[in-house]
C-alpha cells in the first residue's frame, strides 16, 4: 500500500497553464480567468473531489464553451413577447449583423467622402424620420427613462410638469417615472383624479409656472369603469393657449397603430395629434435595441439635443447601428411573435408534444414589457411536469418555460421555428431527469 499523499501529485499551476490543451481552451479569455479555473481545479483535487491526474481535463471542461461573457442565450418558451428578464426585444437578423459590423472602428461621426467629422447618429435619425413622416426631427438616447428625464428637464427646468393623476406609472423594480422626473429638480403638478381628469383640471393648473404639459401612457396597467382622460387634441389646444410644450410618453413604441393592440398608442398618432415631443422605448414593441426615441417638432428636438444632459444619456454606436437596421431590415421578431399564426403554433406544439410524449393545451401569450396589459395572444402550449422547469433552464440551450397551475408550459410563440428541433432535444434531455 502506498503511503504517498495523493495531493503531492496535483500538478503545479505553471505546468497546467503551459499545457497546450489548456492554452487552446483559454485562448480568447483573460489570463486571470484561466488562472482562476486552474486554481479551482487544484482545489477540487485537494479535497479529493477529482483525481490529481484529472486537473487538466477539469480546467479544459470549465473553459471550453465558456465565452468571455457569462450571459447565456435563452429560448423564450414563456409566450411573453417582450420579456424584461430576458432582455426585452430580441433583435432581427439585420440588427444582429449591424451590431457585429459596428463593433470595431466605424464611421459613426465621420463622413468618409470628405474625411471630415460628421454628426453622430445621422443614419439612425434618417431611418426614424422615414418610418415616421409626421416627425420633423428625431433624437436617440440611451433608454426611454433617459428620454423622459431629458425632455422634462430641458423643457421645464425647475418649473412645473403638469400631469394627470391617472398617469403616475411605476415602470418596474420600484422605479417611478414621477421620482425620476423630480430627481432633476422639476416639480410635478398633479391634476384630476386616478380615474378621471377633465380639461378644466389642466386649465386650472396651467400658468406662468408651467414648464411643460405631459401625457404618459399608463402602459402596464388599465383603469376600467368610470374613467375619463383628456384626448391629445384637447391637450394640444390647451398647450397652444398657454404657450407650453406638449410632451407625450407612449412607452411601448409602436410606430403605427396595430389593430390587434387597440389600446396601445402609436408614435404616429401622437405626432399627428400635435405633440411637440413623443417619447418611446426602442426595445419594447418597436422591436429594437435598448434606446429612448424622441420624435417631434424640429425646434423642440434641437433644443433637447443641445441640452447638456443629452450628452449623459447619449446612445452608443451599437445602439445606433441596431436601431437603423431594425427599421430598414423588415419584420422584427417581436412583430412576428405578436402576429404568429395560431394554427401553425398548434401544429408545431403538437409535433413537439408527440416527440416527447405529452399533451398540448390552449394557452394565451402576452405582449409583456409593460405593454398592452390584459391583451391575450391566443395560442397553445406543450404541458410538461412542473419538475422539468429547472432542468430546462439549466440545459443547453437554456429554455425558459412558464410555470403555471402545477405544470411547466412551453409556448412556442417566441421560439423561432428554425430552433424547434433543438428545443425538442432540450426537452427530451430535461425529461430524462424527471421521469
Ligand atoms: C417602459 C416605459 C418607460 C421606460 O422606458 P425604458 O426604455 O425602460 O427606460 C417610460 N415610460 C413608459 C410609459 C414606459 O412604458
Amino acid at each position: 500500500m502506498s503511503t504517498e499523499d495523493p495531493r503531492r501529485r496535483i500538478p503545479r499551476t505553471d505546468r497546467v497553464l503551459a499545457d497546450p490543451v489548456v492554452r487552446r481552451a483559454g485562448s480568447g479569455l483573460a489570463e486571470a480567468e484561466v488562472h482562476g479555473a486552474v486554481v479551482a481545479a487544484q482545489a477540487r483535487a485537494r479535497t479529493g473531489e477529482i483525481a490529481p491526474e484529472d486537473v487538466v481535463t477539469a480546467v479544459v471542461d470549465e473553459l471550453s464553451g465558456r465565452g468571455a461573457s457569462s450571459l447565456t442565450p435563452v429560448l423564450n418558451a414563456t409566450g411573453v413577447v417582450v420579456h424584461t428578464n430576458l432582455g426585452r426585444a430580441p433583435l432581427s437578423d439585420a440588427a444582429r449583423q449591424a451590431l457585429q459590423d459596428a463593433s470595431g472602428y466605424v464611421d459613426v461621426e465621420l463622413d468618409l467622402t470628405t474625411g471630415q467629422r460628421s454628426k453622430r447618429g445621422v443614419a439612425a435619425r434618417e431611418a426614424l424620420l422615414a418610418a415616421c413622416p409626421a416627425a420633423e426631427d428625431a433624437l436617440v438616447v440611451n433608454n426611454g427613462a433617459g428620454a423622459l428625464v431629458l425632455a422634462t428637464t430641458a423643457l421645464a427646468g425647475t418649473r412645473e410638469v403638469v400631469i394627470s393623476r391617472g398617469e403616475f406609472v411605476e415602470i418596474g423594480a420600484g422605479f417611478r417615472l414621477s421620482d425620476l422626473m423630480e430627481s432633476t429638480g422639476a416639480r410635478l403638478r398633479e391634476v384630476g383624479t386616478t380615474n378621471r381628469t377633465h380639461p378644466s383640471d389642466y386649465r386650472d393648473a396651467l400658468g406662468p409656472d408651467t414648464g411643460c404639459l405631459l401625457k404618459v401612457h399608463p402602459s402596464n396597467f388599465r383603469v376600467d369603469g368610470f374613467t375619463s382622460a383628456v384626448p391629445l387634441a384637447e391637450l394640444r389646444a390647451l398647450a397652444d393657449e398657454f404657450a407650453v410644450p406638449l410632451v407625450v410618453d407612449v412607452g411601448s413604441g409602436l410606430l403605427t397603430p396595430d389593430p390587434s393592440l387597440p389600446h396601445e398608442p402609436s408614435l404616429a398618432e401622437a405626432l399627428e395629434a400635435g405633440a411637440d415631443v413623443v417619447i418611446a422605448s426602442g426595445d419594447k414593441l418597436f422591436g429594437g435595441p435598448q434606446a429612448g426615441l424622441l420624435l417631434g417638432r424640429a425646434e423642440t428636438i434641437q433644443r433637447l439635443a443641445r441640452f447638456p444632459l443629452a450628452r449623459a444619456v447619449r446612445a452608443d454606436k451599437l445602439t445606433l447601428a441596431a436601431l437603423e437596421a431594425t427599421l430598414r431590415g423588415g419584420a422584427t421578431p417581436v412583430e412576428r411573435a405578436l402576429h404568429a399564426d395560431p394554427d401553425r403554433l398548434r401544429e408545431r406544439s403538437e409535433a413537439l408534444a408527440a416527440a416527447v410524449g405529452t399533451q398540448v393545451v390552449a394557452h394565451d401569450g402576452r405582449v409583456g414589457g409593460g405593454g398592452a396589459p390584459g391583451v391575450p395572444l391566443h395560442g397553445w402550449a406543450v404541458r410538461l411536469p412542473e419538475g422539468a422547469a429547472r432542468a430546462l433552464r439549466l440545459g443547453t440551450p437554456a429554455v425558459l418555460p412558464r410555470v403555471h397551475d402545477g405544470g411547466c408550459l412551453l409556448d412556442l410563440r417566441c421560439v423561432p421555428e428554425a430552433r424547434d428541433a433543438e428545443l425538442t432535444r432540450a426537452v427530451t434531455a430535461a425529461l430524462e431527469g424527471v421521469r
